[in-house]
């Protein structure tokens, strides 16, 4: 080892121009972020063991070639003092000059044209914004009263350099006793730091800023009494070096080298989140780009989604320095419920994460990452079928999202769609688009689906008739999302999907000719056209047209989509975000072959002043339009139907009465109801 010279008085240089522009937006503008200095420093410790590990790839001749590699922080409370000691490649007096008196890096450069930017613009420096950074070793200045950086390179030959400044315009290199390589950062920190000369600060810090950093973060506490010692309050205190860090990132093991528990772990300090994932993807990829990733699907849909909507995101590591947490752009935001961690060789340290953001490297880490998880989900769906269910619970809607917002979705995740569906047992009974495709009966060209409020409802409507007569699957779609869902799917591998509510399907011929047979055998052709007249009076503009079924066979109405219409969908969404609705106009379909019909037509024959004819066709198209799920206001049906309940409660009261006398005076009941009742003749 030389000896370093110590006589000559350290010199004193200004910082340049640039450099006192950065500290002093430093040190006036950034306060509310201050944690990051340790995050920088520890960065660049890092840094400078990684350079000094690859040195020694091809040179042992270096300072210490056995010292630990690794990072040590000790603070001192009451000197009011943090020091961080790394055994890094370290530096000589002229890198040091070169280091650390200009801006060497280009985070620094770009943080100072987006301050002045903002301070054009008569902003102000949001938080957020200096994380966006990487300030680097300057940020140091925002907690400290004066810094002194001790360093001696790995090159045995070089003399231990010290740089010393208060951030205030100039600073000082000197010449220093240091034997061992690596550098010593002493900060003396300022007043208002005080909470950084403090160990659990310090500890929570590299917790959520340098878990993963390569090398052990030690930091020097006090050694907790094991019991049996005497407790001497004279004694001694005794010290030990704990190492805070995971350390390793183990997304870049193998996946041979982690155990289910490691994993389990991660994935709890990384989620807060302690149940076990449904889903854990590790994987690799060297090109286009290369990257490790480690994403997981939790079990449940977390505080992440509904709580705090902007904190999903992956963690982005560049060569295990984390660049951003909650990283939105490695995955489209309709899979923003995948948690986890990406690193790639590839993204430059020290480019601003908007730079990154928009950089086509994350593009292309992007595709592959959906492609795995499409993937990932379509084997859990075959290989864990209970698991699969769970997810499509929490996290369906998502997929649906998908489709709905984005095109390229569409080839990876439609098959990973279920629906309840006419042939399902129960509302938890699902299937995919392909298990329907797969059972169409070969007459059938299009997919058929149904659009109502839940299982129950949409089991019981009037539409659905002629598809379980024929024994025609119909899907339900009875998620709200489902409506947004089918902007985007159309069509399934050349199948349309076509609302059983469109008033021109294209359903198998002769099946249809068999239902208008049936239905023709009821009310006559004249009487029929009375009553379609009737219909179309009362119910006015509230419907396009008013026309007979060609498809119910049970049901007394129906009503259907007119064939230019806008879609029925864009409807259910616009109501779904509020936006000024209204009731969208149908084509009312009546049934003839119907007792009720049949019962209104009658009325209509025998008497076309009936004063319950009318109220019976409002009822009847609103019962339809709760059917539909599209009422406005369902409550306002209730005096109507408390008259009709009036009238039906009168007649019934009659009849009884009728009955009585009848049996009194020994005559069938059947007349008396007529001579009473001419205008409840129907029953
Ligand atoms: P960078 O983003 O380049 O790390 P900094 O301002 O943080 O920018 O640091 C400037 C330079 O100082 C680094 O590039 C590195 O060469 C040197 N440096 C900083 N800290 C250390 C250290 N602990 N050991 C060795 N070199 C260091």
């Amino acid at each position: 080892m030389t000896e370093t010279v110590k006589d000559a008085a350290p010199e004193q240089i200004e910082f340049r121009a640039e450099i006192r522009q950065l500290l002093d937006i430093i040190i006036h503008s950034l306060y509310s972020n201050r944690d990051i200095f340790l995050r920088e420093l520890i960065s660049n410790a890092s840094d400078a063991i990684n350079r000094l590990k690859f040195e020694m790839l091809t040179n042992r001749n270096v300072l210490d070639p056995d010292a630990e590699l690794g990072i040590w922080i000790e603070v001192d409370e009451e000197a009011n003092t943090i020091v961080i000691r790394d055994t890094g490649i370290g530096m000589t007096h002229d890198e040091i000059v070169q280091s650390l008196g200009t801006i060497a890096h280009s985070g620094a450069k770009q943080f100072m044209q987006a301050m002045e930017e903002a301070g054009k613009k008569g902003q102000g420096v949001t938080a957020d914004v200096i994380g966006q950074f990487g300030v680097g070793f300057y940020s140091v200045f925002m907690v400290a009263d004066e810094v002194s950086v001790t360093s001696r390179s790995y090159k045995p030959d070089a003399d231990a350099v010290v740089w010393t400044s208060t951030g205030q315009g100039t600073y000082t290199v000197g010449s220093a006793e240091k034997s061992e390589r690596g550098t010593t950062i002493e900060i003396k920190l300022n007043d208002e730091s005080q909470e950084f000369a403090k160990n659990y600060k310090i500890r929570q810090i590299i917790k959520t800023h340098s878990d993963f950093v390569d090398f052990p973060i030690y930091i020097k506490e006090e050694k907790r009494p094991t019991g049996d010692e005497e407790q001497d309050a004279d004694q001694e205190k005794e010290f030990e070096w704990n190492q805070i860090n995971e350390q390793t990132a183990i997304w870049r093991q193998s996946i041979r080298e982690v155990d289910d528990e490691k994993y389990q772990s991660f994935y709890r300090q990384l989620t807060m989140d302690f149940g076990e994932p449904l889903l854990r993807i590790h994987t690799s990829a060297d090109a286009p780009v290369q990257f490790y990733a480690l994403l997981f699907v939790p079990s449940k849909k977390d505080y992440r989604l509904f709580g705090a909507k902007e904190d999903y995101g992956l963690k982005l590591y560049a060569r295990k320095v984390l660049i951003q947490e909650n990283f939105k752009e490695l995955l489209p935001q309709y899979l923003r419920f995948v948690e986890g961690v990406v690193d790639s060789e590839d993204i430059p340290l020290n480019v601003s994460r908007e730079m990154v953001q928009k950089s086509a490297l994350i593009d292309k880490i992007k595709k592959t990452l959906v492609r795995r998880v499409a993937s990932q989900l379509e084997e859990m769906a075959s290989d864990r079928p209970d698991d699969y269910r769970t997810f499509w619970k929490e996290f369906g809607s998502f997929i649906k999202e998908g489709l709905a917002s984005d095109p390229d979705s569409k080839s990876k995740f439609t098959d990973l769609l279920r629906f309840q569906s006419s042939q399902s047992k129960d509302a938890d009974d699902l299937i995919s688009l392909k298990e329907y495709a797969d059972r169409m009966k070969s007459s059938q060209s299009e997919i058929y689906y149904i659009i109502g409020d839940d299982f129950n409802t949409v089991s019981r409507s009037p539409h659905l008739e002629y598809f379980k007569k024929h024994d025609i699957e119909v899907l339900y779609l009875t998620d709200p999302l489902d409506s947004f869902m089918l902007i985007g799917l159309t069509e399934y591998n050349g199948k349309t999907l076509k609302n059983v509510d469109d008033s021109n399907l294209d359903l198998p011929e002769e099946e249809t000719a068999e239902a208008e047979t049936k239905a023709d055998e009821k009310i006559s052709g004249d009487a029929f056209e009375a009553l379609v007249s009737r219909f179309k009076e009362v119910l006015g503009d509230r419907v396009e047209d008013v026309r007979e079924s060609k498809l119910l066979t049970d049901s007394p109405a129906r009503l259907v989509n007119p064939p230019d219409a806008m879609n029925a969908n864009m409807h259910r969404v616009q109501r779904l975000l509020g936006k000024d609705y209204s009731v969208p106009k149908k084509i009312m379909e009546i049934n003839r072959g119907n007792t009720m019909i049949q019962s209104i037509s009658t009325r209509l024959s025998t008497n076309s002043g009936d004063a319950l004819i009318n109220p019976l066709i409002e009822q009847l198209f609103e019962n339809e339009l709760v059917a539909e799920g599209i009422h406005p206001n369902p409550a306002d049906m209730l005096p109507r139907i408390q008259e009709l309940m009036q009238a039906a409660a009168q007649v019934g009261r009659e009849k009884a009465e009728a009955k009585v006398e009848a049996k009194e005076n020994d005559v069938a009941p059947a007349e008396a109801e007529v001579e009473t009742e001419p205008e409840a003749s129907e029953e």
